[in-house]
C-alpha cells in the first residue's frame, strides 16, 4: 500500500531548491499540503527573492498539488507556521532543511561567519519548531526532521561553525524526541549527502550524477509519515544508500579515588573500544554507571 499524506500539512524550510524542493514536490504528489518556505538568498546568507519558493509552488500546482509559498527567513518561525495555520488550520510536519555555508578556516573565521550559521541552522530550526509545537501537542501528532550533516559527526576542515551548529541540531532533536513522546510527536535527525548549490563545489561531475537529491527524498518522507515510529534517531542517505548512525561508548573503568597516574595506567580500559555498548538515553547511561559502581563496590 502506498504511503500517502492526505489531510496532512507540512512546512519544508529552504524548499526553493536542492533537497528541500524534492521533499516538497514528493510530499505534494502524495497528497500533502505544503508550505514551501524559502527566502531565496544566495548560499552564504545574504540577499533574497521570492522567485525560488514561487517556482516550486508553481510546479506543485502544475500537477494538481496544494502548496503555498512563504518567503520569511527561518528565524521568523511564527510567521512561517502562521502561513500554514491561516491556509489549512493545522501543522503536522516540520522539515527543518534551510541552510547556508560560511566555510572558512578557524583562524580566519569572523564572528559573522559563526553568528549567521547559528542563526539560520540552529535559531531557524528552533523558531519554526517552537511555533509549530503547541499545535502538534494539542492535536497529539507531529513529525519533525532536523537536517544535520556528516560534518557534525566527524568534523570537517573549514567547517568549525557549520559542524558545531549541525551538532547542536542533533541534541535539539534528541531532547525534543523525549519531550514529544507522550504527544505522539516524533523528532529525528538526517545526515544527507546530495549534489546541490551548496555541495556542488566539492563534488566531481561523476559524484554529482550519483548523489541526486531525489535519492534522499524517500527516507525523509518515511521519517515524517504517520506510520513511522522511531524517534530521537539519526538517519543517513546518499547515492541510493540508506542507513543510521549511533553513538557507542565503551565499558570504561571504575577507579575509586583515582589519581592522574591511575588514569594513565588504565588508559586502555578508559579509551579502548574492545567492549562497546549502545545506550538509548542519558537515563540508561546513568543506570549503567551506577551498575558499574555497584559491581566495583561488591568486589572491594
Ligand atoms: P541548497 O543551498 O540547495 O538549499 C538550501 C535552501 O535553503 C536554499 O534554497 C536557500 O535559499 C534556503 N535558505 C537559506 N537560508 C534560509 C533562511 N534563512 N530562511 C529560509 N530559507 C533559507 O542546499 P541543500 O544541499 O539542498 O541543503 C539543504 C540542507 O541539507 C541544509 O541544511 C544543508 O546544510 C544540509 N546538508 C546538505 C548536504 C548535501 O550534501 N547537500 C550535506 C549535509 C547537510
Amino acid at each position: 500500500m502506498s504511503l500517502r499524506f492526505d489531510d496532512r500539512v507540512a512546512i519544508v524550510t529552504g524548499a526553493g531548491g536542492g533537497l528541500g524542493r524534492t521533499y516538497a514536490l514528493e510530499l505534494a504528489r502524495r497528497g500533502c499540503k505544503v508550505v514551501v518556505n524559502d527566502l531565496g538568498g544566495d548560499g552564504h546568507g545574504s540577499s533574497g527573492t521570492s522567485a525560488m519558493a514561487d517556482q516550486v509552488v508553481g510546479e506543485i500546482r502544475g500537477f494538481g498539488g496544494e502548496a503555498v509559498a512563504n518567503y520569511d527567513s527561518v528565524e521568523n518561525g511564527e510567521s512561517i507556521v502562521k502561513t500554514a495555520i491561516d491556509k489549512w488550520g493545522r501543522i503536522d510536519i516540520v522539515i527543518n532543511n534551510a541552510g547556508i555555508l560560511r566555510d572558512v578556516t578557524f583562524v580566519n573565521m569572523k564572528e559573522i561567519d559563526w553568528d549567521l550559521i547559528f542563526k539560520v541552522h540552529v535559531k531557524g530550526a528552533y523558531a519554526v519548531t517552537k511555533a509549530a509545537w503547541p499545535y502538534m501537542r494539542d492535536q497529539k501528532y507531529g513529525r519533525i526532521v532536523v537536517t544535520s550533516s556528516n560534518s557534525a559527526v566527524y568534523g570537517n576542515f573549514g567547517q568549525v561553525n557549520y559542524s558545531a551548529a549541525k551538532h547542536a541540531l542533533i541534541g535539539f532533536s534528541n531532547s525534543l524526541a523525549q519531550e514529544g513522546a507522550k504527544y505522539n510527536i516524533l523528532s529525528n535527525a538526517l545526515l544527507p549527502t546530495a549534489v546541490s548549490r551548496m555541495s556542488k563545489s566539492v563534488m566531481s561531475d561523476a559524484m554529482a550524477s550519483m548523489f541526486l537529491p531525489e535519492h534522499v527524498t524517500p527516507l525523509v518522507l518515511y521519517m515524517v509519515h504517520e506510520k513511522f515510529v522511531d524517534t530521537g534517531k539519526l538517519f543517513e542517505a546518499g547515492a541510493q544508500w540508506y542507513g543510521t548512525v549511533h553513538y557507542y561508548g565503551n565499558k570504561g573503568k571504575v577507579l575509586p579515588e583515582a589519581t592522574v597516574e591511575d588514569v594513565r595506567n588504565n588508559w586502555n580500559d578508559i579509551a579502548g573500544m574492545d567492549e562497546i555498548r549502545y545506550l538509548e538515553s542519558s537515563k540508561d547511561h546513568m543506570v549503567e554507571l551506577m551498575e558499574n559502581l555497584n559491581e566495583q563496590k561488591a568486589k572491594m
